[in-house]
């Protein structure tokens, strides 16, 4: 599988971006609201960008521990993953100073899950590309369906749409961000 970098997925994205009509918009919609708000709405963007129909994607490895394996041949959906590392403060010293530089540095939408007060905080450091793949293009684990053919085993049900659809200005301020021309090339 070719690796893509950052800057591709960026490119790929800017493009798909300008690019959209109002069919799509409400199309990308519909799939922002089938797939978990664990993903930001960015990365709901990459992932329908590159699997319209994508309705539950994870990683290979839990995938596994959900019983079913990326079936053969089958590319992975390339999402940004935020790069950290723990901001080394032990003690409770540091915890004004370190609420002042959260407030003011920190005003992403993809936390959500990062650490606790006194544990040190997550900074970002950049991202880095990972890739999911859609329960479409998974099989059961002891799938034992010649390689040739289409899996017969028995679908799971199709999850229920499990994420919140996000509203137009959303995903208009979405496309805007994308499409801004930072390094004015043209
Ligand atoms: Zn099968």
């Amino acid at each position: 599988m070719p690796k893509m970098t950052p800057r591709q997925l960026g490119d790929r994205l800017e493009l798909a971006a300008a690019m959209m009509t109002p069919e799509a918009i409400a199309d990308f919609q519909a799939a922002a609201a089938r797939l978990d708000d664990r993903h930001s709405l960015h990365n709901k963007f990459a992932i329908w960008v590159q699997k319209p129909d994508a309705s539950q994607v994870f990683g290979m490895m839990t995938w596994r521990e959900h019983g079913r394996k990326v079936a053969r041949g089958q590319g992975g959906i390339a999402i940004f993953a935020p790069v950290t590392r723990r901001e080394a403060s032990d003690g409770d010293d540091n915890d004004q100073a370190a609420t002042r530089r959260r407030s003011g540095a920190d005003n992403g939408k993809d936390g959500g899950k990062d650490g606790t007060a006194g544990q040190g905080r997550r900074i970002r450091k950049g991202y880095r590309i990972s890739y999911v793949w859609d329960i479409s293009q998974t099989v059961p684990v002891d799938c034992q369906c010649p390689a040739d053919a289409p899996c017969a085993c028995p679908q799971p049900k199709p999850p229920a749409p499990a994420g919140t659809k996000p509203d137009d200005a959303d995903v208009r301020e979405l496309m805007e961000a994308l499409t801004a021309d930072d390094d004015s090339q043209e």
